[in-house]
């Protein structure tokens, strides 16, 4: 699902909701201003049909009141022109006075007796005549055919005998009225009981009629038209196109006029209406939509915030999920170092084990035979010593048990060289003087050399040349070198085994021989690794072992070839006091 599909769900019924209040704002205010617009324009009626009603009183009241003046009344009966006379110049003049259009007085038969206008048709066929005969005042209303238009009233005049002997009739000319209206902004109009437009201050209604029942306004003397009409609650609305004078939308306020026989009516244009009315909808739109914008951008903050916080939740617990992967791996490869660390151990120690008993089976043959050659000389000693004694000759006993009692020294160093060799596992590491070491390790090869025809090239420094290590040990790794140089020299015309040793940092001793030399350097140091036979004295372990003892001090092995031979380098720490404070 896109990103924008929840976002359509939240505005489209936010926008119907906006649009259904946007209506009923719209609708509500118009309903309002349309109650305010139709009680304005019924005032407006009530106002100017009022001013209708009064003036038309005046002309009925007058031709009530002139109705039975002697002046007139006289004329039903004989007369002459002088009382015609007189009776003409009073209808004049209360014509002046209320500006009627004509004043005139008929008898019963409708013949006009007087008047302020020539009337030859008479009165017999004007409704409002007709009326006052019946003993009741008449009112009526009509054209002249010329356009103008009036309003007539009769008021009978009785006679001695109680009978209606005539009738005055005042007209007024409906111009008069309408001029008053002119002015008005509200189109106004008045409908007789035949449904026709009577009178109004806009010509273009004038003569409109209204088809009864019907949607239909019916122009003067043409074809119907069809006009708008609804309601709006209790309003009657108007739609019709009758030029730039009338609105084209009004609502339609009435107002009866039994007196005279008409509706007034007003058309009030509903244009203000509805423009107030898109206001207040537009201001409400608006808002609403200001504040649903709020919202939503609230919202949209909201759901921003809340992916990028499970964006990030998610990238934490990939990470953690890594890290705790790596973390288990890391924590495998450990116990599998360990473990392999172990069993190194193991390996070595028992390496180490077997290196001794190695080393210690090459030396037993050599310490016997040392051993044997001083037994054999005391023994040869003492016999002759006491022969000495025994001749007398006690300088020279004294002097055998002198030798007798160096080798004896002799013998105990070297038992003592062999018990150290089997305990050197604990022996402290400290202070060694490496020449005590060389010439110890040449002394228990002695014999070797000795029989090999081997010559040593030896020459000891002047002083004592201390490193920082195990003496037996090193003895051990000494020894290791002579004999490997002894064994590769087995087959060497010349059999020269030089060792040099010198002061430094670091001590250097290198033990020099004029054998064939290395086959392998690189594997030399490789435990197992042997050249010969594996039955006979080889087992490939003495340099490995001779390399982790020297490791074991800080100091490093090396071996390789010299040309005429090979040459092993043992460099070692020199002694320093501070190490042991
Ligand atoms: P081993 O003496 O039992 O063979 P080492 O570890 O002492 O075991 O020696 C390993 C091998 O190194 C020998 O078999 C030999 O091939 C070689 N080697 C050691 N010393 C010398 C030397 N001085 N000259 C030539 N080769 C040597």
């Amino acid at each position: 699902m896109t990103r924008s599909a929840p976002r359509l769900m939240l505005v489209a019924p936010f926008l119907l909701v906006v649009a259904a209040m946007t209506g009923a704002v719209w609708h509500y205010g118009y309903r309002q201003a349309l109650d305010e617009l139709s009680r304005r324009g019924e005032a407006d009626l009530a106002l100017v049909l009022g001013g209708l009603v009064s003036d038309l009183q005046r002309y009925r009241d007058q031709a009530v009141a002139l109705a039975d003046h002697p002046s007139l009344t006289v004329l039903t009966h004989a007369s002459g022109p002088r009382d015609r006379r007189v009776a003409t110049r009073l209808l004049i003049a209360a014509a002046d006075r209320t500006g009627a259009g004509a004043l005139y007085f008929a008898d019963r038969d409708g013949r006009l007796l007087a008047g302020t206008a020539l009337r030859p048709e008479g009165f017999a066929g004007a409704p409002a005549f007709r009326r006052a005969l019946d003993g009741a005042l008449g009112t009526a209303h009509g054209s002249d055919g010329a356009g103008g238009r009036y309003f007539e009233f009769a008021a009978p005049a009785f006679g001695a005998d109680g009978r209606v002997s005539g009738a005055v009739v005042a007209v007024a000319p409906a111009e008069n009225v309408e001029f008053g209206w002119r002015g008005m902004s509200t189109a106004v109009f008045l409908v007789d009981v035949g449904g026709s437009v009577f009178l109004s201050n806009r010509s273009e209604l004038q003569g409109w009629g209204k088809v009864p029942g019907a949607p239909e306004l019916v122009p003067p003397g043409g074809q119907p038209i069809r006009f708008g009409q609804s309601r709006s609650g209790p309003h009657e609305i108007w739609q019709i196109e009758l030029g730039p004078y009338l609105p084209r939308r009004a609502v339609q306020v009435a107002q009866d006029l039994p007196r005279i026989g008409m509706t007034g009516a007003a058309l009030v244009d509903v244009g203000p209406a509805r423009r107030l009315a898109a206001l207040q909808a537009a201001a409400v739109a608006v808002l609403l939509l200001f504040f649903g914008a709020l919202l939503l951008m609230a919202q949209e903050r909201r759901h921003a915030l809340a992916r990028a916080n499970a964006q990030l939740e998610r990238r934490v617990a990939d990470r953690t999920e890594t890290l705790t992967r790596t973390n288990r791996a890391l924590q495998r490869e450990i116990r599998e170092r360990q473990e392999a660390e172990a069993a190194l151990k193991r390996a070595q120690a028992e390496l180490v084990q077997a290196g001794k008993l190695s080393a210690l089976g090459k030396m037993s043959a050599g310490i016997s035979h040392e051993l044997n050659q001083p037994l054999m000389a005391i023994r040869q000693l003492a016999a002759n010593g006491g022969a000495f004694l025994k001749r007398g000759a006690p300088d020279s006993a004294a002097e055998n048990l002198a030798r007798i009692d160096e080798m004896a020294h002799r013998m105990s160093r070297i038992i003592r060289n062999l018990r150290a060799f089997v305990r050197n596992e604990n022996e402290p590491m400290g202070r060694v003087d490496m020449i005590k070491v060389v010439e110890v390790a040449l002394e228990m090869t002695t014999e070797r050399l000795r029989k090999d025809g081997v010559a040593v090239d030896w020459h000891a420094p002047p002083g004592p040349v201390l490193v920082c290590g195990g003496e037996v040990r090193l003895g051990q790794v000494l020894v290791n070198l002579i004999t490997n140089a002894a064994d590769a020299m087995a087959e060497s015309a010349e059999r020269r085994l030089s060792i040099t040793l010198e002061d430094g940092a670091p001590v250097r001793v290198a033990v020099r021989d004029t054998g064939p030399g290395i086959e392998e350097p690189e594997k030399i140091f490789d435990p197992f690794y042997t050249t010969k036979d594996v039955g006979g004295e080889g087992m490939g372990l003495g340099l490995s072992i001779s390399y982790g003892l020297v490791q074991s001090f800080g100091g490093r092995i090396s071996g390789a070839n010299t040309g005429a031979g090979a040459e092993f380098t043992v460099e070692l720490d020199p002694w320093a006091e501070e190490r042991v404070a």
